[in-house]
Order: structure tokens, then C-alpha cells, then sequence
């Protein structure tokens, strides 16, 4: 897909998003390089990330409330939701 062609789904977790930019890639690259002991149980992470999809406050992935990217945020177990949904 050539970048003009590119198009957010305003919905969708950055990890879903299509596309060639190497910064969605770094982003998940650096999840998945969380160190152990601070990092999100896989069951809890998957929870807050359906909490934050029906969220009415994400756009682009990320957090309209914090400004983060909440696959990021959720990643670190001692993070929480700037609204306490999680
Ligand atoms: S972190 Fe909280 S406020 Fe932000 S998108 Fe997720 S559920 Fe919504």
C-alpha cells in the first residue's frame, strides 16, 4: 500500500492498523521488549485493551483522555486508566 492510499481506522489498536510506517513497528517492538517483572499479565493486558476499543476516548490508538497510546500504557502493569476503567 503506497502512503497516499494510507487511512486510519479511528477504532482500531495501532497493532491492527496496516501500514509501512516503521513507527507503529518500533511501537510494538518496545511492548514486546517490556521488561518482565513490570509488565502487564497477558490476560489483563487483553482486558484493558477491550475496555480502551469501547472506550468513546480512543482515536488513532491512542487515549483522548492522556494522549497516550494505550497499547503502551496498558503494557506496564502499574499504569491505569486515566478514568479508571481499568
Ligand atoms: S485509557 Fe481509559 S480513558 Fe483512555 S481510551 Fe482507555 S479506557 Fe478510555
Amino acid at each position: 500500500m503506497d502512503d497516499k492510499n494510507f487511512r486510519f481506522c479511528r477504532k482500531c489498536l495501532t497493532r491492527d492498523m496496516i501500514s509501512k510506517d516503521e513507527y507503529f513497528k518500533t511501537l510494538q517492538e518496545l511492548i514486546a521488549n517490556i521488561p518482565e517483572d513490570i509488565k502487564t499479565a497477558p490476560e489483563l493486558y487483553e482486558e484493558r485493551l477491550k475496555t480502551c476499543t469501547e472506550c468513546e476516548r480512543l482515536a488513532d490508538g491512542m487515549c483522548g483522555a492522556c494522549g497516550c497510546y494505550v497499547e503502551l500504557r496498558a503494557a506496564k502493569r502499574a499504569n491505569y486508566c486515566p478514568y479508571k476503567k481499568w
